[in-house]
């Protein structure tokens, strides 16, 4: 994608798991790499399900090597001045130290491509996401296929133990004992502790 004649901007691909946001990242930063741009891929730590570290790879197996950060300030550490294009996966899980990061990178005339779920599994804003989508120049929102409905899914369904999660379970969750389906709006499923209580709001 070209943007403006002048460098500098911030593009966001949003969308929910097996949405194609990982797919959408890597074909982007291989056509800037074709045409000879400076690429640094960066991908946070905290998703290691698919490949090692060093990798973002999107559900149908493609990859490209990237750097592995937990945090912004390993961004801005590892940054190399050459770059002209930066591409950050998994960006929900980042500190909102991100934003004023990317920012100063598009200030200075670096391309910026970020993916990230903008949704958590509640359906609710996840992390520095919708802080990026407002200050991005291009915004991308993804859709996978409902596995209930077979709509567009605009939702993260986790499932612990068969069933679908409450919306006390924390909002990321270490131990892997989750699993997510696409889900659409209508068959996504956060149930209360007291749904009771909920209906009465
Ligand atoms: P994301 O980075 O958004 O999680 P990926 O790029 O890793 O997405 O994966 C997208 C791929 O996931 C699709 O091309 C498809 O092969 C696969 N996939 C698996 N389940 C689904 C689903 N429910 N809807 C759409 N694609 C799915
Ligand atoms: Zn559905």
């Amino acid at each position: 994608m070209l943007y403006g004649a002048r460098g500098g901007w911030i593009e966001v691909i949003a969308g929910v798991m097996f949405s194609g946001k990982s797919e959408e990242l890597i074909r982007r930063v291989r056509r800037a790499m074709i045409a000879r741009k400076k690429v640094q891929v960066f991908k946070s730590h905290l998703d290691e399900r698919y490949q090692g570290l060093y990798a973002v790879s999107s559900h149908d197996g493609r990859s490209v090597e990237a750097i592995p950060i937990d945090s912004s300030i390993q961004i801005a550490q590892q940054l190399n001045t050459l770059a002209d294009v930066i591409a950050i996966d998994e960006a929900q899980f980042l500190d909102a130290g991100i934003v004023p990061l990317v920012r100063a990178f598009a200030t200075r005339g670096l391309r910026v491509i970020i993916a990230g779920t903008d949704t958590d599994f509640r359906g609710e804003p996840f992390g520095a996401m919708p802080q990026l989508m407002a200050d991005a120049e291009l915004v991308d929102k993804l859709h996978a296929i409902c596995v209930i409905c077979g709509g567009p899914a605009s939702r993260n369904q986790r499932i612990i133990d068969g069933r679908p999660a409450g919306y006390d379970s924390p909002t990321i969750m270490v131990g892997g004992r989750e699993s997510y389906e696409a889900r659409c709006r209508h068959c996504h499923q956060v149930p209360r502790v007291d749904e009771d209580q909920v209906a009465l709001l």
